[in-house]
């Protein structure tokens, strides 16, 4: 790993992003801040970054629009001047029956889980390449594994991140580029606030809801510590899914 490090996290205003964010700082890297409409909470993640005494810079750009997913990404590489690890991050819900799914739903799911992650990892390989070193980390989940009623959307968006993983490890790791995935389970952030936990606790093993700093933690892990692990799933649920 070079000297100077640069982490770019999509979806880190709030819940698992910032907090991954904010791990990745306390760690020395510089830290490229992506989200789309909560900017007072983007410059807020910003100030707590810089807190670390390492660079941050908030950067407004929707994953599923490519023009100024391309524009952010030039704009990031212009200030940093490399990207050393990339975390797909930016996902939402939109559930439903099946039967009473409408395509805006499952597009909206598709697009901006899977399909956005194709849109921000592909001018970022390019810049690994010539840096010839990147860790991607794209963020799954435990229903892109073991699939969920009402969540056909969401699964299948995260299912597809898995093939994705696997397809890319595959392809890139001759140019030193790592990629692996990250399944959480329950954790507790704003898109899982409404669920009744007591009923949630009953299967996990270890009793409890996730964190955010449970799956930063594992970030950090296979961004600079797991030097031999790609194209690979964790699971970081509880023991829910073994
Ligand atoms: P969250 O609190 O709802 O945060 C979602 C983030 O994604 C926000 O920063 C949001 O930005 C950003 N975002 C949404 N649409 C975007 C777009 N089109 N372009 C750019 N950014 C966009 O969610 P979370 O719970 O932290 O989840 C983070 C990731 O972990 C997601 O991929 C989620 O599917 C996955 N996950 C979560 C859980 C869980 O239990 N929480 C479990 C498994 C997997 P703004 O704030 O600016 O709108």
């Amino acid at each position: 790993m070079a000297e100077k490090k640069v982490a770019l996290i999509t979806g880190a205003s709030q819940g698992i992003g910032k907090v991954t964010a904010l791990k990745l700082a306390s760690c020395g890297y510089d830290i490229a801040i992506n989200y789309i409409g909560r900017e007072d909470d983007a410059k807020e993640v910003k100030k707590e970054c810089e807190a670390f005494g390492v660079e941050a810079e908030i950067f407004e750009f929707d994953v599923t629009n490519v023009e100024a997913v391309n524009a952010g990404i030039e704009a990031i590489h212009k200030r940093f001047g490399r990207i050393d690890v990339l975390v797909n991050n930016a996902g939402i819900t939109k559930d439903g029956l099946f039967l009473r799914m409408t395509p805006d739903q499952w597009n909206a799911v598709i697009n901006i889980n899977l399909t956005g992650a194709y849109n921000v990892t592909h001018p970022v390989v390019k810049i690994m390449m010539k840096q010839r070193v990147g860790s991607i980390i794209n963020m799954s989940s435990i229903v892109g594994v073991m699939g969920n009623a009402g969540q056909a959307n969401y699964s299948a968006s995260k299912a597809g991140l898995i093939g994705f993983t696997k397809s890319l490890a595959k392809e890139l790791g001759s140019r030193n580029i790592r990629v692996n995935a990250v399944a959480p389970g329950f954790i507790k952030t704003a898109m899982t606030a409404g669920l009744d936990n007591n009923e949630i606790y009953q299967h996990i093993p270890l009793r409890r809801m996730g964190e955010a700093e449970d799956i930063a933690t594992v970030i950090k892990f296979l961004a600079e510590d797991a030097t031999y692990v790609t194209g690979q799933v964790i699971g970081v649920d509880g023991g829910l899914v073994v």
